[in-house]
C-alpha cells in the first residue's frame, strides 16, 4: 500500500513538472526577433568612442563628484538635458524643461533639492504603454578633499542610456521607431537611498499601471575579480522575480546579438550582498513592474576617488549597451507587452 501511495504521488509530481516545462519552452519559442537585421543596424550606432566621451564628460572634476543637490550635480543634469535637446530627443508634454524637481523634503535632512531627468521617444502604435531604461546621475560628491569621480558608478549607465537613445532616435527617424514609449530616466539621489526613483515611482509622470518593464543600469563598464579570466559577462539581477518573460526575452536577446555570459550569482534570494533591494529598480519592483538590474559586480574602486574613467573598459562597455538596447528593442516592439507573471 505505501509503494503504491508513493507511486502515485511521483506519478502526479511528474506530470506536473512536465506541464511546468512545456509552459516554459512554449514562452521561449514565443520570444523571436523578427526583424534581427533592423536591429543589427541600429547596435552599429552603439561604440566604445562615443561611450568614452560620455564617460569621461560625466565623471570629469568639473562636476565635482555629481553629489546630489550640489553644484556639480546640477550641472551634470544640465549637461544631460542638453544631450537630448541636441538629439532632438522630446520631453515629457508635463515637465518641458525635462526636470522633475525632487524637493528636499523627499530627501535626507542636509541635501538641498535636486531633480531626476526624463526625455522620452513616443512609441508608434502603442503610445501609452512605457518601457523605462534607468542610469542614477548622482555620485558621492567630494569627501576629506577628494573628487570622487564615479566613472563606473555610474558615468558608465549614464553613457549607456545616452548610447541607447541616440539608437532608438535613428531607428525613429528611419521610420523604425518603437512600438511602444521609451523612456529615459536619470533619477537623483541614488547613492543616499534611492530617493530619486521612489520619489519617480510615487509621483510618476507617465501611469505606473501602463509601464511594462523597467531596466536599470548601475555600473557595467568594469570586470570584477571573480571575472578576470572571462570578462565578456554581466550580472543580470532580478528578471525573474516578477516576470518570467522578461527573464527569458534577456536570453534571446543575448543568444541573438551579444552572447554575453549572463551570470545569475546575485541573482539568488539568498545572497547576502542583497543587491536586488540596493539600485533603483527596486522601488519599480515594489509597483509590481517586471525590473531588471544590469551590473558588473563590485571591484577595488568601487566607492573611491579611483573610479575614473581610464579604467573603463569602453570595448565591454559597448557589449553590454547592446545587450539592453537589444532587450529594449524586444519590449517596445513584440506584438503584445510582456506579463508580469511569474511561470
Ligand atoms: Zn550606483
Amino acid at each position: 500500500m505505501k509503494f503504491l501511495v508513493a507511486s502515485a504521488l511521483v506519478l502526479v509530481g511528474s506530470c506536473s513538472t512536465v506541464r511546468h516545462s512545456e509552459k516554459i519552452e512554449n514562452l521561449k519559442e514565443s520570444i523571436s526577433y523578427e526583424d534581427k537585421s533592423t536591429v543589427e543596424n541600429y547596435l552599429k550606432t552603439i561604440n566604445a568612442e562615443e561611450l568614452k566621451t560620455f564617460v569621461e564628460e560625466v565623471s570629469s572634476d568639473k562636476y565635482e563628484g555629481r553629489m546630489t543637490g550640489e553644484d556639480g550635480h546640477n550641472m551634470v543634469c544640465d549637461y544631460i538635458r542638453n544631450y537630448y535637446k541636441d538629439l532632438d530627443i522630446a520631453a515629457p508634454e508635463s515637465h518641458p524643461d525635462y526636470f522633475q524637481k525632487v524637493p528636499k523634503e523627499a530627501l535626507p535632512d542636509d541635501l538641498n533639492a535636486s531633480q531626476n531627468v526624463i526625455a522620452f521617444i513616443e512609441g508608434s502604435e502603442f503610445p501609452d504603454e512605457y518601457i523605462y531604461i534607468a542610469a542614477h546621475s548622482d555620485h558621492e560628491g567630494i569627501v576629506d578633499g577628494q573628487i570622487y569621480s564615479g566613472a563606473d558608478d555610474n558615468g558608465s549607465g549614464t553613457a549607456a542610456v545616452f548610447e541607447m537613445a541616440e539608437a532608438f532616435k535613428v531607428a525613429a527617424e528611419d521610420g523604425n521607431g518603437p512600438k511602444r514609449s521609451i523612456v529615459f530616466l536619470h533619477v537623483t539621489a541614488e547613492e543616499v537611498g534611492l530617493h530619486g526613483s521612489r520619489y519617480y515611482t510615487n509621483n510618476p509622470i507617465f501611469p505606473m499601471e501602463n509601464t511594462i518593464s523597467t531596466l536599470n543600469i548601475d555600473m557595467i563598464g568594469r570586470v570584477d575579480e571573480r571575472h578576470e579570466d572571462n570578462e565578456d559577462y554581466i550580472y543580470v539581477i532580478g528578471a525573474d522575480r516578477i516576470s518570467t518573460e522578461l527573464h527569458f526575452v534577456i536570453q534571446e536577446a543575448n543568444s541573438n546579438f551579444t552572447n554575453l555570459d549572463l551570470d545569475y550569482k546575485y541573482n539568488e534570494d539568498s545572497d547576502p550582498n542583497r543587491y536586488f533591494y540596493r539600485s533603483d529598480h527596486y522601488n519599480f519592483a515594489l509597483k509590481d513592474i517586471p525590473v531588471v538590474f544590469f551590473f558588473n559586480g563590485e571591484h577595488e574602486d568601487y566607492t573611491q576617488p579611483t573610479d575614473t574613467a581610464d579604467k573603463i573598459n569602453y570595448q565591454l562597455l559597448e557589449k553590454r549597451t547592446k545587450l539592453i538596447f537589444a532587450t529594449a528593442w524586444y519590449l517596445a516592439n513584440s506584438p503584445f507587452p510582456i506579463k508580469a507573471e511569474i511561470i
